[in-house]
C-alpha cells in the first residue's frame, strides 16, 4: 500500500466516515455502488445521482465483450454518462456464476485503465460459498499469483486498484490472503463473494469473515465488501470497518416485486401501505403500484429500494458522527434472528472494536443500556479494563464505603457525598475510600466518577445484569484486597438482597464485610457510617 487515497474523518466502533479520493472526485464513505448495466439499465443515472450516490460499479468484463471499441473511443464516463466516480469489476463474478470467462487477467487490467476507471478491479477467482477447504484454498493462491502478474500492466496513474481477498468462510484462508494486501502495492482491499453466504441470511459468518480481515489491515485502507447491499447488514458491516458496498439487490429485488426497508424486505403484494415517503411512495399506493405495467413498476420500486439504501447509509454516517453506531446495532439486531445471532457474533470482537472506538468526543452524547447485551459495548469493557487493569487505589488496609444504587450522578457532586467527606474530614479520618456500585459498571471509585459514560447514561436492569456487575465488584476487590481491611456497604432497605449476594461473594476476599441499612435522615446515615468508620459501632446492621 503505497498512495494516500484515503481520509478517515470520523469514527465509531471500528467504522469510519471518510473520503476516497479518485481521478474524479471524493467518494465519501460508508457508501453503496449501485451496480449498472451497461447494456441495460432501468433507471438513470440521473436519478440515481440525485437520490445521492456518488459513484458507480459496472463490470468491464461485460464492457470489453460487447461494446469494447465504443468503450475504449469514449472512455467509461462519456460512454456511460456519468461524471462521478466510476468502479470497475472485472468478470471475476462471473467467474463464479458460470464457471470462466474469455479474458486473460492481463487484458482486463489493460482495458480497465484505458477506459479510465476509477476503481478497478483484478480478475481474481472468487472462493463463493460452497468451495470445499482444499477448493478454496487454490482460489486464493490463485488469486495472489494473479495480483502479482496484473501489477506489472498497470499504469496506476490514474486507477485505484483494488486487492481482493478470497478465502470464503475459511479464516485461516482470509488471514493469510489479507496479510498478502500489506505486501503488494494496491490501494483498496475487498472481501470477495460474501453473496451465497447473505443468501443463506448467514450475516454471523460475514461477521467472522470481516474481522478476520479487517484485523490484519492499517485502518488506512479502504475495504470494500463485495455483493452485500441489504441495507439490514450494512451497519454491521460499517461498524466492523467496511467503507464501500456494491450491490444490484435494488433492482433485483424489483424484479421481483420486492421493497427494500432499512428493516427488512416486503413484497409490494402484502402491502396495504408504504411505510416510506420517498418520492416514489409519497406518489403511489401498493394498489397503483400493481396496477401499472410491469417495466414501469419495476422502475418505480428499483428507485424506491435505492432511496431505502441511502436513507440507511445516512442513518449509519450520523451514528458514525453522534458516536451512536453501537446502538443502531442494538436497534438492528432486533429486526431478523440471524441480525441478532450477528450482533452476538460481533459482540466476540469486543476488544477489536474498543480499541478502534472514540470514548468520548467533542460533542458528547448519552449512551442507552438496556441488558446484558449492552455490558459488551465499548464504553462499558473499556471502563472495565480501565479499573480492573489501570486503576489502584491508594490507600492500605483502609476502609471501603461503598453505595448502592445511588442514582444521581456523579457521586461527587451530591449533598450527600460532600457532607460524608466533610465530616471523615472534621474526624481526621483518612484511610477511607468511598465508591459506588453502579450496575453495568461495577465499581466506581470516587476518583473515577466524573470520568465518561459514568455520568452521561440512562439504564435499565435485570438480575442478570446486577449478576454480572457483583461479579466485576468481585475481581476489584480481589485485585486490591491489600487496600482494604473493611468493606461498609450501604444500602437503602429494598435493595438489602443485592448488598447480601455482593458480601457473599466479597467475603471470602475480605472478611470485614459489612451490610448498612438505612431509611433515616442524611446526618444520622453519616454518623452511623462515621461510627463505623472510627470502630466505635455498636453493631447497629439498621438505623
Ligand atoms: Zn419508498
Amino acid at each position: 500500500m503505497i498512495r494516500e487515497i484515503f481520509e478517515i474523518k470520523d469514527k465509531s466502533l471500528a467504522g469510519r466516515i471518510g473520503e476516497i479520493i479518485t481521478a474524479h472526485g471524493k467518494i465519501r464513505t460508508p457508501t453503496l455502488f449501485p451496480v449498472i448495466n451497461p447494456i441495460r439499465q432501468e433507471v438513470s443515472l440521473e436519478v440515481i445521482k440525485n437520490i445521492g450516490f456518488e459513484a458507480i460499479i459496472t463490470n468491464a468484463y461485460i464492457l470489453k465483450k460487447h461494446m469494447e471499441k465504443e468503450a475504449l473511443e469514449k472512455g467509461i464516463h462519456k460512454l456511460m454518462g456519468f461524471e462521478g466516480p466510476i468502479v470497475t469489476d472485472s468478470g471475476g463474478y462471473q467467474i463464479l456464476e458460470y464457471g470462466r470467462v474469455d479474458v486473460t487477467p492481463e487484458e482486463i487490467v489493460i482495458f480497465q485503465e484505458n477506459i479510465g476507471s476509477d476503481i478497478a478491479v483484478i480478475l481474481d477467482v472468487p472462493t463463493g460459498g460452497y468451495a470445499g477447504y482444499e477448493e478454496a484454498k487454490w482460489t486464493v493462491e490463485e488469486t495472489i499469483r494473479r495480483a502479482i502478474i496484473s501489477l506489472k500492466f498497470m499504469k496506476k496513474d490514474k486507477t485505484l486498484w483494488i486487492f481482493p481477498v478470497q478465502g470464503g468462510k475459511y479464516l485461516d484462508l482470509l488471514e493469510y490472503h489479507a496479510r498478502k494486501a500489506l505486501e503488494l502495492p494496491y490501494d483498496i482491499v475487498s472481501i470477495g463473494s460474501p453473496t451465497q453466504i447473505l443468501e443463506k441470511y448467514d450475516y454471523a459468518t460475514i461477521i467472522h469473515m470481516i474481522a478476520t480481515v479487517k484485523k490484519v489491515l492499517p485502518p488506512s485502507i479502504p475495504v470494500h465488501l463485495f455483493g452485500a447491499g441489504h441495507p439490514m447488514f450494512i451497519p454491521f458491516a460499517v461498524a466492523l470497518g467496511v467503507d464501500t458496498f456494491d450491490s444490484a439487490s435494488y433492482i433485483l429485488y424489483a424484479k421481483d416485486e420486492r421493497l427494500i426497508f432499512p428493516h427488512g424486505t416486503m413484497r409490494l403484494k402484502e402491502l396495504s401501505e408504504i411505510p416510506c415517503s420517498c418520492p416514489i411512495c409519497s406518489k403511489f399506493a401498493p394498489q397503483e403500484l400493481m396496477e401499472m405495467n410491469k417495466d414501469e413498476r419495476i422502475k418505480c420500486i428499483a428507485i424506491h429500494n435505492l432511496y431505502a439504501i441511502m436513507q440507511e447509509i445516512r442513518r449509519v454516517r450520523q451514528a458514525i458522527k453522534e458516536n451512536t453506531l453501537w446502538d443502531l446495532l442494538e436497534e438492528r439486531s432486533r429486526c431478523h434472528p440471524s441480525l441478532f445471532k450477528a450482533f452476538k457474533t460481533l459482540i466476540q470482537y469486543k476488544k477489536y472494536l474498543e480499541q478502534h472506538h472514540p470514548i468520548s468526543k467533542a460533542e458528547v452524547h448519552g449512551i442507552f443500556l438496556y441488558d446484558i447485551l449492552s455490558i459488551h459495548r465499548p464504553e462499558i469493557t473499556y471502563y472495565h479494563s480501565r479499573l480492573l487493569d489501570n486503576y489502584k487505589p491508594t490507600l492500605h488496609k483502609g476502609i471501603a464505603i461503598v453505595f448502592l444504587n445511588i442514582e444521581e450522578k456523579p457521586l461527587t457532586r451530591t449533598e450527600f457525598y460532600m457532607n460524608i467527606r466533610e465530616a471523615l474530614e472534621k474526624n481526621n479520618l483518612k484511610n477511607v475510600h468511598i465508591m459506588v456500585f453502579m450496575p453495568y459498571f461495577g465499581i466506581v471509585p470516587e476518583e473515577l466518577c466524573e470520568t465518561f459514560p459514568l455520568s452521561q447514561h440512562e439504564k435499565e436492569y435485570d438480575d442478570i445484569v446486577l449478576n454480572y456487575t457483583i461479579d466485576i465488584a468481585e475481581e476489584y476487590f480481589r485485585k486490591n484486597a491489600n487496600a482494604y481491611s473493611k468493606i461498609l456497604l450501604v444500602v437503602i432497605e429494598k435493595d438489602i438482597k443485592l448488598a447480601e449476594s455482593l458480601q457473599k461473594k466479597i467475603r471470602p476476599i475480605l472478611g470485614n464485610v459489612e451490610i448498612l441499612t438505612y431509611k433515616k435522615t442524611l446526618s444520622e446515615v453519616i454518623s452511623e457510617i462515621l461510627s463505623h468508620v472510627m470502630g466505635n459501632s455498636t453493631v447497629r446492621s439498621s438505623l
